[in-house]
């Protein structure tokens, strides 16, 4: 059956309710959802204890899932664990957007990872060179013997590469780079048990000392392109745009693509929705953080992750991402909530999966890039944050919309104004008793 990931009316359901329509979503039974809704939030003490040090329990953070998004052509339902009002309601509402446009369409390099073999007083050129290319099939064969599974699943080493530079004293240095495909997997722990095996070698083959042998958390050769089409007013479509506001976007854009100051927070935007789904997920996101902007300042001057341009009868958004994400290992397959949130998703490669996690990120830029450039962000967001202040100044779960519509009509969003509010709204329901 095809999945529809529009699903009218599913912010107005209860939680349970909204549980009970993913998991019809995605063909689960509601039992196969039970982490996400249990009174331990999916992650029981005995495994938390195990997971890091010095445990005194677990932390929680609301979990959410984004509707309406299409990536090549298959419809997602999006896990989203983040604290920030507004981003899953706004990646929804920028996946609807993109959805006329047929959805997000993403392309993705093979998962290759990279470790680095760092030589700090390194043998003339081109010592190393030769003695790399001497020992390659012997390098290879080594390093593949340590990961059976990997190679099994279709992984393994690639190639080998040496890098010169030099040091900022102007002292040379070399790196050699192991090209690894880790498939599935993130790949952290499979490509430094590589680069550690490769190091000894290394010194044997060259008779040079080996400095640090350890993963590159900047991934350039595991990327994902996404591009995303919203319809102008005169294409059609059910959403479509109008010109002068798709014409704003692109202004913006361009201020991002010019300014390390706005890119900054451009990024920030785009990143909000990416970290979103990958803490839902279990994954790294301190290592894609980390190559996300390494990679928007890789050309020496930091910049805008996404573009958005006007072509033909559509505002079109381009981004291109180093994504280093596993559908194994980590704790894939170990917290229970991150196991049935991929049973949602529905994906078992990590190049799909990393395709869904960037179209998230190119629509979060969108949503925050049109609020933006229309109403304002502030706006947009009052109401949400409105909730939040409610419920600060002592609003009782029955009483948080009443104070949340006090507020929106006071035209304030700062916790004097709840307060104001919820005062309000107690004497008007004592007046009524
Ligand atoms: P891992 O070592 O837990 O699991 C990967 C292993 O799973 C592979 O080596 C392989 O043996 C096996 N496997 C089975 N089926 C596979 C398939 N289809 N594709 C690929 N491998 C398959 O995980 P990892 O991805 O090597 O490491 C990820 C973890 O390492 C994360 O939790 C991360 O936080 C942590 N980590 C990160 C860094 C860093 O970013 N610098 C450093 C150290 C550790």
């Amino acid at each position: 059956m095809t999945r529809n990931s529009r699903l009218p009316g599913f912010s107005k359901l209860s939680a349970e309710g909204r549980l009970e329509a993913i998991a019809n979503f995605a063909g689960l039974e509601r039992v196969e959802l039970e982490p996400l809704a249990s009174p331990d939030n999916g992650l029981p003490q005995e495994i938390a204890a195990h997971m890091s040090e010095n445990n005194v329990g677990r932390f929680s953070l609301p979990l959410g899932f984004a509707t309406n998004f299409r990536v090549n052509g298959r419809d997602f339902v999006v896990p989203m664990v983040i604290e920030e009002p507004s981003v899953v309601a706004a990646s929804s509402f920028a996946a609807r957007l993109l959805r006329d446009g047929d959805g997000i369409i993403a392309t993705s390099t093979e998962p290759i990872m990279t470790g680095q073999i760092h030589f700090p007083e390194p043998p003339p050129a081109p010592v190393l060179e030769d003695c790399l290319a001497a020992n390659l099939p012997e390098l290879k064969e080594a390093l593949d013997r340590l990961h059976p599974r990997l190679i099994a699943a279709g992984g393994g080493f690639r190639e080998a590469r040496v890098r010169r530079l030099v040091d900022p004293e102007g002292h040379p240095l070399a790196v050699v780079h192991i090209h690894v495909d880790v498939r599935d997997a993130m790949g952290a722990n499979a490509v430094n048990s590589m680069a550690e095996e490769a190091a000894p070698l290394l010194e044997a083959w060259t008779g040079s000392r080996v400095g640090l042998r350890i993963l590159s958390n900047l991934p350039m050769h595991r990327r994902v392109k996404v591009e995303g089409r919203v319809p102008l007013k005169a294409g059609g479509g059910e959403s479509a745009m109008d010109p002068d506001e798709a014409g704003r976007i692109v202004e913006a854009s361009r201020f991002a693509e010019a300014d390390p100051y706005r890119a900054v927070t451009a990024n920030k935007g785009i990143m909000n929705g990416i970290d979103a789904v990958l803490l839902a997920t279990g994954q790294d996101f301190r290592a894609v953080e980390a190559a996300a902007h390494a990679f928007a300042a890789y050309e020496g001057r930091y910049g805008a992750l996404a573009k958005w341009r006007i072509s033909g009868d559509a505002l079109v958004g381009t981004m291109d991402l180093p994504l280093a994400l596993g559908t194994v290992g980590g704790i894939t397959a170990v917290h229970p909530a991150v196991k049935a949130n991929f049973k949602v998703l529905g994906v078992t490669e990590a190049t799909r999966f990393a395709e869904i996690v960037a179209a998230v990120g190119l629509a979060q830029n969108l949503a925050a890039t049109r609020a933006l450039a229309s109403e304002g962000i502030q706006r947009g967001h009052m109401r949400l944050h409105a909730r939040n202040f409610a419920v600060q100044s002592g609003a009782l779960p029955e009483e948080v919309s009443e104070v949340v519509a006090a507020m929106v009509a006071l035209g304030r969003s700062d916790l004097q104004a709840a307060e104001i509010c919820l005062a309000e709204v107690r004497a008007k329901r004592g007046e009524l008793r």
